[in-house]
């Protein structure tokens, strides 16, 4: 079916005006030939040689027609998933998540953004190569789907580093959520049996802070847990709304 795609797709506008001039010339002669062979068969019978006619020849051409049309809406479905979703974890992909992370922080009162980075992940691609990194990224978002609701909001955000924004959740409720993320998570590389642990910095949400300033507070809380030892989830100072930024200048 792809073949026959890519051989229909023009290229050119001289591309377009051969196909039109081919399919032109196809139906002609399918009605030359279904007039050669039907018009002895249904003499003096116009409404049957009719319908003949639209079976015998129409309904290939819409058959084809539909064809394509399926083939279009599924490629169509399928470069709409490339474009939103992370290739290698099946995640949602940064522009994703800032998009649907963006619409929720604006509709929930109470969330938490978690900002997650895997630790010390360059030495596992150093001592296990690069696949290895790989497989332990595959168990790490598979790891966050199992712990996280439906209504939360998971993006591979880069490299090695995801993002979640826990929707109408309590620092507390993140706490308890967090305690789950930062331990090991199992994965294999080849024979070895390895685990990766994760650091993550959390800032409460509030509607009247951009998700991008939301990301620098979590960003400080996650570099503060990197530099206390990793495996572990620090909070950041609660950000200031614009109101109180303005009082403070
Ligand atoms: P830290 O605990 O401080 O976060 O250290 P780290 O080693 O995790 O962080 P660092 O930034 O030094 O290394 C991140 C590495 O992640 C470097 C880069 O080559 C690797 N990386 C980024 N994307 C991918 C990927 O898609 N697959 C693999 N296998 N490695 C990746
Ligand atoms: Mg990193
Ligand atoms: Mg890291």
């Amino acid at each position: 079916m792809e073949r026959l795609m890519r051989l229909l797709e023009p290229r050119s506008r001289l591309g377009i005006v051969v196909r039109v001039l081919f399919f032109t010339v196809l139906l002609a002669l399918a009605n030359i030939l279904f007039a050669t062979i039907a018009g002895p068969l249904l003499p003096g019978k116009p409404l049957l040689y009719q319908i003949a006619k639209a079976v015998f020849i129409g309904a290939p051409f819409l058959w084809f027609f539909f064809v394509v049309m399926l083939y279009q809406v599924r490629l169509q479905r399928h470069l709409s998933h490339l474009s939103r979703k992370d290739w290698l974890t099946g995640l949602n992909n940064r522009r994703t998540f800032f998009d649907l992370a963006g619409k929720r922080n604006k509709e929930h009162k109470a969330g938490i953004l978690l900002m997650l980075d895997a630790d010390n992940f360059k030495q596992i691609n150093d001592t296990h190569g690069h696949h290895a990194g790989d497989t332990c990224l595959k168990a790490i978002a598979y790891m966050l789907n199992r712990n996280l609701r439906e209504e939360d909001v998971i993006g591979r955000i880069g490299g090695e580093e995801f993002a979640i924004l826990l929707a109408n959740s309590s620092p507390e409720q993140a706490r308890v959520i967090s305690e789950r993320l930062i331990r090991p998570i199992p994965f294999r590389a080849g024979p070895a049996h390895l685990t990766v642990t994760l650091s993550i910095g959390a800032v409460v949400t509030s509607p009247d802070t951009p998700l991008e300033a939301l990301f620098i507070h979590a960003d400080r809380a996650l570099y503060q847990a990197k530099s206390e030892g990793r495996a572990r989830m620090i909070f950041a100072q609660q950000p200031m709304v614009p109101d109180q930024m303005r009082l403070a200048v």
